[in-house]
């Protein structure tokens, strides 16, 4: 088959006959219809063929695959020539364990979000953890060094988060997750990888009068996915944070944000955490920067065609 224009979502029989005019990527995940990523990849590839002509023919597709494709999916996507690949739900475990070398970070946080093609297979690493530093340096003109953090959640994306607090070098990192049994597994897991950072665990329902006032708190959680979610953690019942960080974008305002407005705290919704894991993803593939300004651009809502 001709690889077509990247609108179409593809399946693990179309990389037995895959036909590309230039180097290919793709987002994997189940469901992948609504992806924003072939958007706002396809921006920067135009925008850094300006420097780097090779990259024009570059093209960016999405695959639908169930987690028991992968096994028989990575090799077939090198087979066909792709370059790069992005994971997302339920993917980024499970290809960590087929991955034939993985990055200290990605290793580390347990999870991947990006394959990088070597001569014999794939290389993973994990941008998320990178993506939140730029994304709260984008938005609020901070770091996580030496700050309070609030960290909502214990699964994958936290999972992230946490490490990039631990390497950046926070004061305190307050973990809130609504299963025990998860957070506890967080816990340990990063116990003997906490350096300077001071790591608490509590449950979601009931913060801690302990946490600090101007923390950064981020919510890892999946609540407010759904348009009438509430928020994962009642704002009132902790003292005041600088900002507020949620990692879901879509919807763009969840009740978490809503709360976070009305009480006057700065805050911000996931799509820069998105544009900046993805412009990190696109340089290790490229070997050049990507301009996560034409990505975040690109997915403006008066800029999506
Ligand atoms: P996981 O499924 O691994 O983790 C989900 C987390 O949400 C768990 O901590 C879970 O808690 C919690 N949770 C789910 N339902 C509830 C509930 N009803 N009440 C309280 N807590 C709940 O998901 P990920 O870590 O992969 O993703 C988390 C979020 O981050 C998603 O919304 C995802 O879209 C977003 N994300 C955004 C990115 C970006 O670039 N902006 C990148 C990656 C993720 P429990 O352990 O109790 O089940």
């Amino acid at each position: 088959m001709k690889a077509d224009p990247c609108d179409a979502v593809h399946h693990l029989a179309d990389l037995d006959n895959w036909r590309a005019d230039g180097p290919s990527l793709a987002v994997v995940g189940k469901p992948i219809k609504h992806s924003l990523s072939p958007l706002m990849h396809h921006a920067a590839l135009a925008q850094m063929a300006r420097l780097h002509p090779e990259l024009g023919a570059w093209r960016y597709h999405r695959f639908e695959l169930a987690p028991e494709e992968l096994r028989d999916a990575l090799p077939k996507f090198h087979r066909a020539g792709f370059v790069g690949l992005n994971f997302t739900v339920p993917h980024k475990e499970i290809v960590l364990g087929i991955a034939n070398e993985v990055s200290p970070f990605a290793r580390a946080a347990g999870a991947a979000n990006t394959l990088h093609r070597t001569t014999q297979g794939w290389h993973a690493h994990n941008t998320d953890g990178y993506g939140l530093a730029a994304a709260l340096h984008a938005e609020f003109g901070t770091s996580l060094a030496q700050r309070h953090v609030i960290l909502l959640g214990a699964g994958g994306a936290a999972r992230a988060a946490a490490l990039q607090c631990i390497e950046d070098g926070a004061a305190d990192l307050w973990i809130g997750n609504r299963s025990r049994e998860r957070l506890n597994a967080l816990l340990t897991h990063l116990a003997p990888r906490s350096k300077t950072t001071r790591v608490h665990g509590f449950d979601l329902a009931q913060p801690p009068s302990e946490i600090p006032a101007q923390a950064a708190l981020i919510n890892a959680t999946s609540v407010g996915l759904g348009a009438n979610d509430p928020a994962p953690i009642d704002l009132t019942r902790v003292a005041l944070p600088a900002c507020v960080y949620d990692m879901i974008y879509n919807p763009p305002e969840t009740a978490l944000l809503r709360d976070a407005r009305r009480l006057g705290v700065p805050c911000a919704n996931g799509l820069t955490m998105l544009v900046h894991q993805g412009a990190r993803a696109l340089s290790i593939w490229t070997g050049f920067n990507a301009p996560a300004d034409v990505m975040f651009d690109a997915l403006k809502p008066t800029n999506r065609v």
